[in-house]
């Protein structure tokens, strides 16, 4: 692709997680042209990140990898990773993304993912892929199943040292790549761009994300995967085997102080789930989590909590008011529990935040799709047409319309690619007026 190139496609999917995988699939069968644009390097969300996945407890890389895959394989599908989207508007052409692809530093053309430059390569920086609990190199591949399988390069730590451009068996390495901007002109579109976790920079009350021990659920997702950082669950700040863990429900969800007054959905469940696998991987440890109430509300959820409670996990009825640092790497909860014992507070050695779910991205300014007070893209009929957004031809799905867990971000896929292939048909074929 050159800079200034105009690309058309029946359907531009912006998002490369589950929810866009899913859309760009079902649209790609019914013989329509797809492009993936994804912000990340590589195309998988946050599905592809995780340890297993409630209630079944399948591997989520067993059963993402091959959406992945299938995606890259279509012939009717082009995905283009490490994007921006500029602005997306609708014009006598249909729907206009302008986009801007951020420069890897390799020639994606040319890489053939042997990893050469990443063994090459000296420098060794914190890997978020892997909570940041363990390193990468500066010239990376994000993980082993990541697609594309290529390389890029991470400029801010780079050195210049040209290891890599030795190596590099086919001169992919380019240290001089700009930034590319071209344009697609689809005639639908589906916005699936997902979910960050709610920042916790803002919670004072919680330590604002400087207590060693205390980690996100995400960085907890890591910890149990089996190409996790360290393939066994230890504590960040000395690698101890942690002999009581707590989770914090509600940690930046229902929270009005930080701007999230509402549920995320799959906080409970992912905490249980978490909560259940720990008790595989640390069968002496004592797992509590602390709550305010269970929505355990999908098919076989329930079954699930009571299963945790079988299991010998702790509840404990309690909104955790503040968490500090104790003494040898400890973490203090307080928090008033709801069995009438009043103020209490309770040390762990590790602290999980449940934290909740707020929009990836805001289209305000770059797209002219209404957003809800929550900031998720806004439905215009959440009951019978729960894709639907207030700009003709472009529909949502997954968590960028809301929290919700895979099953449901699945199904509202489906529901987005058929809205998109009935728009496609009836902007094809208009309607022939009434005799
Ligand atoms: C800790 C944790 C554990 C979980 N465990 C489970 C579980 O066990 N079972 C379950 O059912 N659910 C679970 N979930 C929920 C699950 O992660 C979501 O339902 C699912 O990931 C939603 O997929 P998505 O594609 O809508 O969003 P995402 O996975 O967030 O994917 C969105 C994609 O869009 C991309 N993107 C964002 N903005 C842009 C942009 N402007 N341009 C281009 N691309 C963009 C992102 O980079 C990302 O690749 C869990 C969630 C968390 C936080």
């Amino acid at each position: 692709m050159e800079s200034g190139q105009t690309l058309t496609f029946d359907a531009l999917v912006v998002g490369g997680g589950i929810a866009g995988l899913q859309s760009a699939l079902d649209l790609a069968d019914q013989d329509f042209k797809v492009a993936i644009v994804e912000k990340d390097a590589t195309i998988g969300g946050k599905m592809i990140r995780l340890s297993k996945v409630f209630p079944t407890l399948d591997c989520a890389s067993c059963i993402t990898t091959p959406k992945m895959a299938a995606a890259a394989h279509h012939e009717n599908i082009t995905i283009f990773t490490y994007c921006d989207l500029n602005s997306l508007e609708r014009t006598g052409e249909g729907i206009v993304a302008a986009i801007t692809q951020r420069p890897r530093y390799v020639d994606a053309n040319k890489c053939i993912g042997c990893r050469k430059c990443e063994y090459s390569c000296p420098i060794l920086v914190n890997d978020e892929e892997q909570g940041g609990f363990s390193a990468r190199k500066a010239i990376y591949i994000p993980f082993s199943n990541a697609i594309p399988q290529i390389a890029l390069m991470d400029i801010e730590h780079c050195m210049l040292c040209g290891k890599c451009e030795k190596v590099c068996p086919t001169q992919a390495v380019d240290y001089f790549q700009e930034p590319q901007d071209f344009t697609i002109v689809a005639r639908t579109a589906v916005l699936a761009t997902g979910f960050d976790l709610t920042p916790m920079e803002t919670k004072q009350q919680y330590g604002k994300g400087n207590i060693p021990n205390v980690i996100t659920a995400l960085q907890m997702e890591r910890l149990l995967a089996p190409h996790g950082p360290y393939a066994r669950v230890l504590r960040p700040s000395d690698g101890m085997e942690p002999d009581s863990v707590a989770f914090v429900q509600c940690a930046g969800s229902r929270d009005k102080s930080m701007g999230v007054p509402y549920c995320s959905r799959v906080c409970c469940m992912y905490a249980i789930k978490q909560a259940m696998l720990l008790s595989g991987a640390l069968p002496l440890a004592d797992i509590t989590i602390y709550y305010m109430d269970i929505r355990a509300f999908g098919k076989g959820y329930e079954q699930f909590f009571q299963n945790a409670q079988a299991m010998g996990i702790q509840f404990v009825k309690a909104k955790v008011a503040t968490i500090s640092e104790g003494e040898n790497g400890s973490v203090t909860l307080r928090y008033e529990a709801q069995d009438g014992e009043g103020v209490t507070t309770a040390d762990h050695d590790l602290v999980v935040l449940s934290l909740g779910m707020v929009p990836a991205w805001s289209p305000e300014g770059r797209c002219a799709v209404s957003t809800g007070s929550d900031g998720f893209i806004e439905t215009i009929q959440p009951k019978i047409a729960p894709t639907l957004t207030d700009m003709e031809g472009v529909f949502v799905t997954g968590v960028a319309a809301g929290p919700k867990d895979i099953v449901d971000t699945i199904a509202e896929s489906g529901a987005a690619s058929m809205e998109a292939s009935k728009y496609l048909a009836s902007i094809a074929e208009p309607k022939k007026e009434a005799a």
